[in-house]
């Protein structure tokens, strides 16, 4: 099945971008933020709450990171208007990580008080594993510094991620546990599907007994099973935890979730870089490729 995945990654330059927008549009909710907002209303009107992700990383001037800090204000602020059921999930490198941690941490800080000022909640997403201690410092720093409604995001494929659930302890962090969608390499992560899975179930209790809220982010019906027993064992109420699934994936499960009563929020990106994130995904992962070729056909393109 690899060979197969870097081969689909390989050719997507060749497929039109009309045709891996059709598929795309499964994935990403629109251009716009108004698209973006009908997403979150249908969610919405299926018992879902939602995440919005403005498309958009691994910035090079610091002019696209003060502009993603403006765009992102103003999801808040619409959110707020419309009286939404969402928050939002950041990419440390949209707002300048890598040009200047100073600077990114300011605009961060500026997006996190500003949501605050709205009742609202701020998730850093994590990006590949040279981003992992900087986005580990940021999130500190601005706890020190009074913002409590901001989390973060650990990947269960990295070796280290018991260690930084230990680490972080003193924070009892409000998390989201995923996978990992990088690729890297062998020395600090877990390859085999089974070692990924055992490391989720173990981190997932650590949060869990630290105290932490968890966002358990994961469409693998063994992942979902693990955290619906981690939950019921511990009589967890709806406030403690959340399931999260990204848009148009396995959307029978996430139906599931919700009927049993559970907190299930969908994960909404949108903006005007999709073709960009769709290729660069797909060049990161080739497994994704395989989703968006059977979806080439599903959706009869
Ligand atoms: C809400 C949310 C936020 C995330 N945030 C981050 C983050 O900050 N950093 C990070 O590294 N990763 C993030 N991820 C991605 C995550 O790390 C995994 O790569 C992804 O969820 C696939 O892993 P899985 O647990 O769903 O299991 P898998 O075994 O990979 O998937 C199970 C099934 O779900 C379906 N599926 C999964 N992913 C897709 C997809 N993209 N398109 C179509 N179908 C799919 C397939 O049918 C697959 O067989 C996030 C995922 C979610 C749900």
């Amino acid at each position: 099945m690899a060979l197969l995945d870097r081969l689909i990654a390989a050719s997507i330059g060749l497929i039109p971008k009309f045709m891996v927008r059709r598929v795309a549009w499964r994935y990403v909710a629109g251009e716009t933020l108004d698209d973006a907002v009908d997403a979150v209303n249908g969610l919405a009107s299926r018992g879902c709450c939602a995440t919005f992700d403005l498309l958009g990383e691994f910035v090079e001037e610091p002019a696209q990171a003060d502009a993603a800090l403006t765009e992102y204000r103003a999801v808040l602020d619409r959110i707020h208007a419309d009286g939404l059921d969402a928050n939002i999930s950041i990419k440390l490198t949209a707002f300048g990580l890598l040009l200047n941690e100073d600077d990114a941490y300011g605009r961060v800080r500026n997006l996190v008080t500003h949501a605050a000022s709205l009742g609202n909640f701020v998730r850093i997403d994590m990006e590949d594993s040279t981003c992992t201690d900087a986005t580990f410092k940021i999130y500190r720093r601005l706890r020190e510094d009074g913002c409590d409604n901001v989390g973060l995001v650990l990947q269960a494929y990295l070796r280290r991620t018991g260690a930084d659930v230990d680490a972080l302890t003193d924070l009892a962090p409000s998390y989201r546990l995923c996978k990992g969608i990088y690729v890297e390499p062998e020395e600090i992560a877990f390859k085999g599907v089974e070692e990924i899975r055992d490391n989720y179930r173990r981190v997932l209790d650590a949060m869990f007994d630290g105290g932490s809220y968890v966002g358990i982010a994961t469409h693998d019906p063994a992942l979902v099973d693990a955290g619906r027993a981690a939950v019921d064992e511990r009589g967890l109420a709806r406030d403690r935890y959340e399931f999260q699934m990204l848009l148009g994936v396995t959307e029978g499960i996430r139906d599931r979730l919700v009927a049993e009563g559970r907190r299930l929020r969908v994960y909404v990106p949108f903006g005007r870089d999709w073709y960009a994130y769709c290729v660069r995904r797909l060049k990161e992962n080739p497994r994704i490729g395989r989703y968006v070729f059977l979806g080439l056909f599903r959706s009869g393109a």
